[in-house]
C-alpha cells in the first residue's frame, strides 16, 4: 500500500467515516467526551486524511481520562511532592542563574507552574512564551500581570508572514488552524533549554489528564522522541499538511525560516541533558485550583464575557484564534469547546454529568463570530472558502443535512437518558 493511499471506512449504515475515526459513536458514561476524540497529537507528519488514534474506553464505557481522574485519588501526593523537592534540590542554582524553564502564556496553568516553582520551591525559572497568533486584550493583560508578579520572560514571536501562511495551509488542508502554533509552542521550551543551557523544563499538566496514553501518568517526564527524531528528514516532514519541500519550492518559503517548527537536534539536547517534566505529576492538578492560585498570586483575570462555544471564562482565552480552533474540533469530531470544558470539570468534581450534558447541549455548537472577520483576514481567506473547507470536513457518519441545516447524528443529550 502506498503512503498516500487512504482507506475508505464506512459505518454500519454505510456512511463514510473520515479521519479513521471509530465508526460507532459512543459517549463516556462518566463524563461527556465521545470516543471520537483524538488521543495524541502526532503533529510532525500530519497529512490530509491521516488516521488519528482516539481516546480509549474501557469495558464499562469509561474514557481513559476519567479512569486517570480516579487513579489520581489513590496517588500519595505527599510522596510525589517529596520527589519534586528532590528534583528541585538537584537543579536549584546557587549563583542567581536560571535553573529551569517554564514555557507558557501566562494563562492560569503556566502562571501557577512558574509562580509556585519560584515562590514555594525556591527555583529561579525563566518563563518562555510562544506568542499567540493575535493576542486578545485579556490575554495580553494576563501575560503582563504574570511578568509583573515577579517572573522573567522571553516572548518568542515567530515570523509573521510564515506563521500566517502555515496557519492558512493547516486550516485548508487539515482543518486544524492551530497546528503550527501547537508545534512551535511544544518545541519552544526544549529549544530554549538548549539555547541557554538550562536542562530542566517544566510543563504544567500531564496530557494524560485529557486521555492521552494513560501509561504516561506513571512517568514525570515527557517522551523526548517527540522533540527530535533522527528519522524525520526535511523531505518527509509536513507542516500545514504540506511537505516542507513543497513549502520551499511552491510557496517561496525560505528554508531557514522553517527552523522554529522543525524537530530539535538530538545531539544538542543530549549535551544539554534536557528533561521535560510535568508539574502535574508531582502536584495534584486541578484546573480550577490553578485558576484560584493564579488569580490570587499572578493577577490572572477571567474573560469579562463567557467564552464563545462554552460556558467557561478562564481557559484558553489569550488568542483570538482559540474559538475557531475549538469550532474545527466540533466540525471534525463532533466535540466542541463546552464538551472539553464540561468533561474536565466533571472529572474534577466541579459539576455533575447531568449539568455537563445540559451545558454541552446549550453551547457546543455556538459559532465563534466575535473574531471571525479578523481571523479570516489573518489567514487571508474569504468567507466562502472558509465554509467550503468547513463543510467538506464534516464526516458523514457524524453529520447530516436536514432542511438545509447541518445536524449532528449523535449527541450526548440524546444518549443521556439511556446510558
Ligand atoms: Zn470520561
Amino acid at each position: 500500500m502506498s503512503d498516500n493511499q487512504i482507506i475508505e471506512v464506512r459505518d454500519a449504515d454505510g456512511l463514510e467515516v473520515k479521519y479513521g475515526l471509530p465508526p460507532e459513536v459512543r459517549f463516556c458514561r462518566s463524563c461527556v467526551i465521545s470516543n471520537q476524540r483524538p488521543s495524541s497529537v502526532v503533529e510532525f507528519r500530519n497529512r490530509p486524511g491521516d488516521r488519528k488514534p482516539t481516546i480509549e474506553f474501557d469495558e464499562e464505557g469509561v474514557c481513559s481520562a476519567c479512569r486517570y481522574a480516579r487513579i489520581k485519588e489513590t496517588i500519595d501526593w505527599a510522596e510525589r511532592e517529596r520527589e519534586l523537592i528532590e528534583l528541585c534540590d538537584r537543579h536549584r542554582s546557587r549563583d542567581g542563574s536560571y535553573d529551569c524553564i517554564v514555557p507558557g502564556s501566562g494563562g492560569k496553568d503556566s502562571a501557577f507552574t512558574a509562580h509556585i516553582l519560584k515562590y514555594k520551591y525556591g527555583m529561579n525559572p525563566l518563563t518562555v512564551t510562544w506568542s499567540p497568533h493575535v493576542y486578545t486584550e485579556i490575554g495580553w493583560q494576563n501575560f503582563r500581570a504574570w511578568i509583573d508578579s515577579g517572573l522573567d520572560n522571553y516572548l518568542y514571536t515567530p515570523n509573521g508572514r510564515l506563521h500566517r501562511l502555515l496557519t492558512r495551509l493547516a486550516f485548508e488542508n487539515l482543518v486544524h488552524p492551530f497546528q503550527p502554533f501547537i508545534i512551535g509552542q511544544k518545541l519552544v521550551g526544549p529549544r530554549m533549554s538548549v539555547l541557554y543551557d538550562i536542562p530542566l523544563v517544566f510543563y504544567g499538566e500531564n496530557q494524560a489528564e485529557y486521555g492521552n496514553n494513560i501509561e504516561d501518568n506513571d512517568r514525570p517526564t515527557m517522551d523526548m522522541s517527540f522533540f527530535y527524531n533522527s528519522r524525520v528528514d526535511i523531505r518527509d516532514l509536513h507542516l500545514g499538511g504540506v511537505p516542507a519541500t513543497e513549502l520551499i519550492e511552491r510557496h517561496g518559503v525560505d528554508r531557514r525560516d522553517l527552523n522554529p517548527y522543525l524537530p530539535l537536534d538530538g545531539e544538542r539536547l543530549e549535551q544539554t541533558g534536557t528533561q521535560v517534566h510535568y508539574l502535574g505529576y508531582y502536584l495534584r492538578w486541578d484546573p480550577q485550583e490553578c485558576f484560584y492560585y493564579a488569580a490570587e498570586h499572578t493577577g490572572f483575570r477571567t474573560n469579562p464575557e463567557r467564552t464563545e462555544g462554552s460556558y467557561s471564562k478562564y481557559s484558553s482565552i489569550d488568542d483570538r484564534i482559540d474559538p475557531l480552533h475549538y469550532y474545527t474540533t466540533f466540525i471534525k469530531f463532533g466535540i466542541g469547546r463546552a464538551t472539553y470544558d464540561a468533561a474536565q470539570e466533571i472529572r474534577n468534581g466541579k459539576i455533575t454529568r447531568e449539568e455537563g450534558v445540559a451545558l454541552v447541549k446549550r453551547f457546543d455548537a455556538e459559532f465563534p463570530k466575535k473574531y471571525f472577520r479578523e481571523i479570516l483576514d489573518y489567514m487571508g481567506i474569504t468567507e466562502e472558502r472558509f465554509w467550503e473547507v468547513i463543510d467538506s470536513a464534516r464526516s458523514p457518519h457524524l453529520w447530516k443535512k436536514e432542511n438545509g441545516e447541518w445536524k449532528l447524528r449523535h449527541a450526548v443529550w440524546h444518549e443521556a437518558h439511556n446510558p
